[in-house]
């Protein structure tokens, strides 16, 4: 049993990794990344006792949904009195965000386990989501601000990333094992529309198999057509090279 401040009682559940952030500067920075303004609807992610949530509810913004899956930090959310408040008990992996509004943001200092989902899903609502900042794990983050998996590509495509700060493990109650990072997610104001479906489905194809050259999984006319060099391996392909790679395959029907 933790008690986190003398009203605060709740039991810390691994398999839902709740480490709590207890920095009162961390949680500030988030804020001041997120620029929350009058008018936004903001969605945090696993908001846990709500340390990062009574922060939100001090900027003048318009609604807060928290999606929060363990009952029992439910029950300790319930205790914040803001009419703007509202909680969900839910799956944040597999929630549908668009149902909340048009131009979210989302916020949270995301459950390491299911964190990658979580971005994922982010990814695939992008039409409602135009910012997202997320604690993840310092080595997830550094793999989503570039083009070297096939996560880190699909949320390039959609998103302009940045890497925010590195935040260490005292921090967190527990602490995690690993250091930590805030990122920041700025939705790119792309034309052209993608299939979401198809191009992950492309882009793992893509990244198995790395060490194998593209002539080994595409048809050397395909690449020219696409103009990229067959004796290359998918970790030396530009984010442009990667969705040209992509509009052809789509236009030839591969
Ligand atoms: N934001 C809080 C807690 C972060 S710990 C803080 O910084 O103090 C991660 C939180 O996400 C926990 O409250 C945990 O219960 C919740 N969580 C874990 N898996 C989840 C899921 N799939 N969907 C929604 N919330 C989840």
């Amino acid at each position: 049993m933790l008690k986190l401040r003398r009203r605060v009682k709740v039991r810390l559940k691994k398999r839902y990794g709740q480490h709590l952030l207890i920095s009162a500067g961390v949680a500030k920075k988030i804020l001041d990344v997120a620029e929350l303004g009058d008018g936004d609807i903001v969605v945090e992610i696993g908001p846990g006792t709500g340390s990062l949530t009574k922060e939100i509810l001090k900027t003048p913004i318009k609604e807060l949904h928290c999606i929060e899956i363990d009952p029992e930090m439910i029950s300790e959310l319930k205790k914040l009195e803001d009419e703007r408040l509202r909680i969900h008990q839910a799956d944040a992996s597999e929630f549908d965000y668009c149902e909340l509004g048009k131009e979210l943001i989302l916020l949270g200092n995301l459950p390491y386990n299911v964190a990658s989902l979580i971005i994922e899903k982010t990814v695939f609502c992008h039409h409602c989501v135009k910012l997202a900042v997320f604690m993840v794990q310092k080595e997830v983050a550094e793999k989503l601000i570039k083009c070297s998996s096939w996560l880190g590509c699909f949320v390039n495509t959609l998103f302009q990333t940045n890497y925010v700060m590195t935040v260490p493990p005292r921090f967190f109650l527990p602490p995690p094992k690993v250091q930590s990072a805030v990122i920041k997610l700025v939705r790119k104001e792309n034309k052209t529309e993608i299939d979401l479906k198809k191009y992950k489905a492309f882009l793992t194809t893509l990244f198995s198999f790395r060490r194998k050259t593209l002539r080994n999984k595409f048809t050397e006319d395909l690449l020219q057509k696409a103009l990229i060099d067959p004796l290359k391996r998918v970790e030396e392909l530009s984010l442009e090279e990667i969705q040209r790679l992509f509009f052809v395959y789509q236009l030839e029907g591969a």
